[in-house]
């Protein structure tokens, strides 16, 4: 064990400290003025270190640690894209982080272009007709969407909407998110192919409908074909289309939501338009309407004005500003010509792996995806090496492991997403890892079963981590 390795609390020594303060001219102060029930009775067990130990157990502890600036991170349904520096610094000036929120309007109106600009740019990259940046999430987003969608049910006076559709495929946020606005959710089933089966969908629709909730391409990476007859079943029963636009990345620049007949949408930004995200944040999950729903955008609203019809509210203030502004330089940054170009390379990306992994990985459905795909684990399965075993094994080669045993439709999915942001040597690279990966499971399966061999942390148990997870030394 190298000795930046021992916990703080073993680096401390009586008395020792990282920082010297002047003295407070006042002498010693007493916590007698404080309750007794207030009181420590002992003084707390801090680390006592010095400034270059303090400093070097966390960088330390930051290396340790995978991210999308040290390694490629293919996880498929939620775009780990690559997040352009340029972001960093636009969001990091002075004259944006210092603002606050309850500034008077016109000494900030540099931050309501910022607003109109992005708003603007995501209604026409999705065909919708105004936007909302205010949720602060993609869940928060769908929430939003939801409410939207049920005042606009009670703004007709249409008080019998109860239900939302769902296909059996779709992120776990979607049936949560329905249930949270006080839905009974009703699940559609997929077709073997992994499309939205229409024709179970059909029967499913009436005047209890509020509206179906569906992305496209759906969780499996495959294009919803039969979405315009989907819209048109949809709204001929008096319901709304929900999009799910987490997974807009590959139709960025080829196809948009709203002329697909999509009423409501989240973006999230903080996958599609780049924004570093792991450990649960900061998000972004912008909704745009259609012209239909007019007027009923959450309130406060910078530039769009007081709607007539709003929703209400449902946030503080007007969303995650520091995401917003990284979103609109990521957009500005590439410029028109290149936008167009997103979806594309993110499609190739993928279907360019996929290929190249087919003849040693099962592809359950073997047609051309979009941005993702999966397999359900390795061809060979007679040594019963698992999905979480090859996901533990990347781990050694420097790669972080895909999205496993999601979507549940496979007992052993692996879902991949290289993003548009790799180079080819990149994905030539995880391709060739992942081949070693399968020739591994077939000559010396224990090796790959009890990977990984070389990270800070080896294999937990897994239940025991989820249930009891042990917080501190
Ligand atoms: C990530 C994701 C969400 C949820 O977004 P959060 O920002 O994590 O709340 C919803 N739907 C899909 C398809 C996603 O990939």
């Amino acid at each position: 064990m190298k000795y930046y390795d021992k916990l703080i609390f073993e680096l401390s020594q009586n008395g020792r400290c990282g920082c010297s303060l002047p003295d407070n001219g006042f002498g010693e102060t007493s916590c007698t003025e404080l309750p007794t029930a207030l009181q420590r009775a002992q003084a707390p067990e801090l680390p006592q270190v010095s400034e270059p130990d303090v400093v070097r157990h966390y960088t330390n502890l930051s290396s340790m640690n995978f991210g999308v600036d040290t390694g490629f991170y293919p996880l498929g349904s939620c775009t780990m894209k690559y997040n352009p520096k340029i972001n960093e610094e636009i969001a990091a000036l002075p004259g944006f982080t210092s603002v606050h929120p309850l500034q008077p309007l016109s000494t900030v109106m540099g931050c309501v272009q910022v607003y109109k600009e992005l708003s603007d740019y995501l209604c026409s990259i999705t065909g919708m007709s105004a936007f909302t940046l205010n949720p602060f999430a993609g869940a928060h987003g769908e929430l939003t969407g939801l409410m939207l969608m049920k005042h606009y049910h009670l703004l007709h006076g249409d008080v019998s909407r109860r239900k939302v559709i769902v296909p059996d495929s779709a992120h776990g946020t979607n049936p949560a998110s329905a249930a949270v606005c006080g839905f009974e959710v009703v699940q559609v089933k997929s077709r073997p192919d992994g499309r939205v089966d229409v024709e179970d969908l059909k029967p499913l629709l009436d005047e209890t409908v509020a509206g179906m909730m569906m992305t496209n391409p759906n969780t499996l990476g495959l294009f919803e074909t039969g979405i315009r007859e989907i819209a048109q079943l949809v709204h001929d029963c008096g319901g709304l289309l929900y999009y799910d636009g987490a997974n807009l990345n590959p139709l960025i620049g080829v196809v948009r939501p709203g002329d697909m007949g999509f009423d409501i949408l989240h973006l999230n930004l903080h996958k599609s338009f780049s924004t570093p995200h792991g450990g649960g944040g900061p998000g972004a999950g912008p909704v745009g309407i259609s012209e239909k729903l007019k007027g009923s955008l959450p309130q406060p609203d910078f530039y769009c004005g007081e709607q007539e019809f709003s929703m209400g509210r449902i946030s503080g203030f007007q969303g995650n500003f520091g995401v917003i502004l990284r979103a609109l330089a990521y957009i500005l940054m590439l410029g028109r010509e290149n936008v167009k170009l997103l979806g594309s390379y993110a499609t190739l990306s993928a279907n360019y792996i996929k290929v190249c992994l087919k003849d040693c990985y099962e592809l359950p459905i073997d047609s051309v995806c979009k941005h993702e795909f999966v397999f359900d684990g390795l061809k060979d399965k007679s040594n019963e090496v698992t999905t979480l075993d090859v996901a533990k094994r990347l781990l050694d080669y420097g790669f972080h492991a895909p999205t496993i045993y999601f979507p549940l439709l496979f007992h052993q999915s692996l879902m991949i997403e290289p993003t548009e942001t790799e180079s080819r040597q990149t994905l030539d690279e995880f391709i060739k890892v992942m081949r070693t990966i399968a020739e591994e499971a077939a000559t010396s399966p224990d090796m790959v079963k009890s990977a990984p061999h070389n990270t800070p942390v080896r294999r937990p148990d897994e239940t025991q981590a989820a249930r009891h997870p042990i917080l501190k030394a």
